[in-house]
């Protein structure tokens, strides 16, 4: 007789739920725990008076059709499919993202631009002699070996310093290899090229930063994908703990204040120190090595505005404005309550407890002196204000970063029937259909275990 395998499940979020899902599909019980008292994690969206906000804008990409159909699937009707059209504001000019090789063109000074593509050149051959890439050790090693010197300094360097609160020569090049969008000589060279004859256009051949894109949304925004993934897993008969205050993992039992409940196979997708710490069984090289894996954490600001109108496009990314994105998603379809009215989702990173992540007023204060400066609202037109924080943002690729990751991997592959996954469990940047992916194929391994 075959014995129907039980998955306790840690977190959530759309990794935790997706990987629920699979597992009772394969015909596993499930149970998924999870410390908020509602689904999603990252990818949550809340109801505030009459609309919805995300907790930074939230699209599903479709680059994994598999994925893709299922949740599309799952989604029904609420799905709205949509281009991907931003912006960079960047040098007081506003650039299309995907990037267009003409708006480049036209929109860099001429000597600026020369320099900077001669750089891309330059550094385009230095890595296919010396794989200078692959050779970085810091994400300023990284950045110069694949965007040159001159667009490191003009472009990379200060955000990139701003956003982490930290100096790219601290940061593991790895990051650059995971995280920064690949953008090549020849990618650009395509972008500027007419369509091609037969219909075929250059778009459709180059990758990374120029590739355009349908993304999918809803009109209560980014809480729909979780919602309708907690709702299938109760639906195929999966329980979901919210509001569950995990004190220890023993090898065999989640104990909380209230309840203890024994495992047989633990699929984590909780951040990586978390679980770590919470283990009982964790030696103290390992606690240690935990300790150095950090993540940056992220503030929202959810606006509701009076005017019907405040960006072109999806989303701006902003380089030297208190905010690095804002989004105003009922140009992705959102239902704004009065209609007239528009949300916007105002997304940066912080420290925990600085005036950022406390919603000092200060803060406020430059976000509105922001806001008008770039002409999106002005203060008399905001009429509710919501902050959001998150504290497990951004896994920080610190330098060195890696001996921890792995002293704390390899202690987690010896322990049977223990398996840590998604963006948090991994330390890693995925978009929501890699960490369902990722949650999957969790599943897959623990099932194919005897
Ligand atoms: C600002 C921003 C915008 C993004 N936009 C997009 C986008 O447009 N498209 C896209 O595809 N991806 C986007 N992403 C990436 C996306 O958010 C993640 O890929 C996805 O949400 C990761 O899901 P996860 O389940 O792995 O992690 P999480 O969502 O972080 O889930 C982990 C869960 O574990 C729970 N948890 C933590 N500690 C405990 C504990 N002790 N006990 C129990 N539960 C615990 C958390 O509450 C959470 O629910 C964005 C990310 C950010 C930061």
């Amino acid at each position: 007789m075959t014995q129907t395998k039980d998955i306790t499940i840690l977190g959530a979020g759309v990794c935790g739920l997706y990987a629920a899902i699979s597992a009772l599909r394969r015909g596993a019980s499930v149970t998924v725990i999870e410390k908020n008292d509602f689904p999603g994690g990252l990818a949550a969206g809340f109801k505030r008076g009459g609309n919805f906000f995300d907790q930074g804008v939230h699209m599903l990409h479709a680059t994994d059709p598999e994925i893709y159909a299922d949740i599309a699937g799952l989604m029904g009707d609420e799905r709205i499919p949509v281009n991907l059209d931003a912006r960079i504001h960047w040098n007081n000019r506003s650039y299309r993202y995907p990037l267009k090789g003409l708006d480049l063109l036209a929109g860099m000074n001429p000597f600026q631009l020369g320099r900077c593509v001669l750089g891309l050149v330059i550094a385009d051959l230095q890595n296919r002699l010396n794989h200078t890439q692959a050779a970085a050790i810091s994400a300023e090693d990284a950045l110069i070996a694949t965007y040159g010197d001159p667009l490191y300094e003009f472009f990379f360097k200060d955000f990139t310093h701003r956003y982490w609160n930290i100096p790219p020569s601290q940061l593991s090049a790895e990051f650059v290899r995971r995280k920064m969008p690949r953008l090549n000589v020849l990618d650009l060279v395509k972008k500027c090229l007419p369509k091609l004859p037969g219909g075929r256009s250059a778009d459709l051949v180059v990758a990374g930063a120029t590739t355009d894109e349908t993304l999918h949304y809803s009109k209560t925004g980014s809480e729909t994908l979780p919602r309708v993934l907690a709702n299938e897993v109760e639906k195929l008969g999966g329980k979901i703990i919210y509001g569950s205050d995990i004190l220890e993992i023993t090898p065999t039992e989640i104990r909380s204040l209230d309840s203890s409940i024994r495992f047989h196979n633990l699929l984590s997708t909780i951040p990586l120190p978390v679980l770590i710490r919470l283990s009982s069984a964790a030696p103290p090289a390992v606690l240690d090595a935990a300790k150095e894996l950090k993540f940056k954490p992220i503030v929202t600001h959810g606006l509701l505005v009076r005017k019907n109108k405040c960006l072109e496009g999806l989303y701006t990314y902003y380089r030297n404005r208190i905010f690095h994105r804002v989004g105003e998603p009922g140009n992705a379809g959102l239902e704004v309550n009065p209609a007239d009215h528009s949300v916007l989702i105002i997304e940066m990173t912080c420290d925990r407890d600085d005036a950022k992540w406390n919603d000092d007023p200060a803060i406020r204060k430059r976000v509105l002196e922001d806001l008008t400066a770039e002409g999106i609202c002005l203060p008399e037109e905001i009429i509710e204000w919501h902050h959001f924080t998150n504290p497990h943002g951004y896994p920080i690729y610190q330098l060195h970063f890696e001996k921890h990751l792995a002293t704390v991997q390899q202690w987690l592959d010896q322990q049977k029937h223990v398996v840590s996954t998604g963006r948090q469990g991994a330390f890693t940047f995925p978009g929501m259909h890699n960490a369902m992916r990722m949650g999957q194929v969790a599943v897959d391994l623990i099932l194919s275990q005897s």
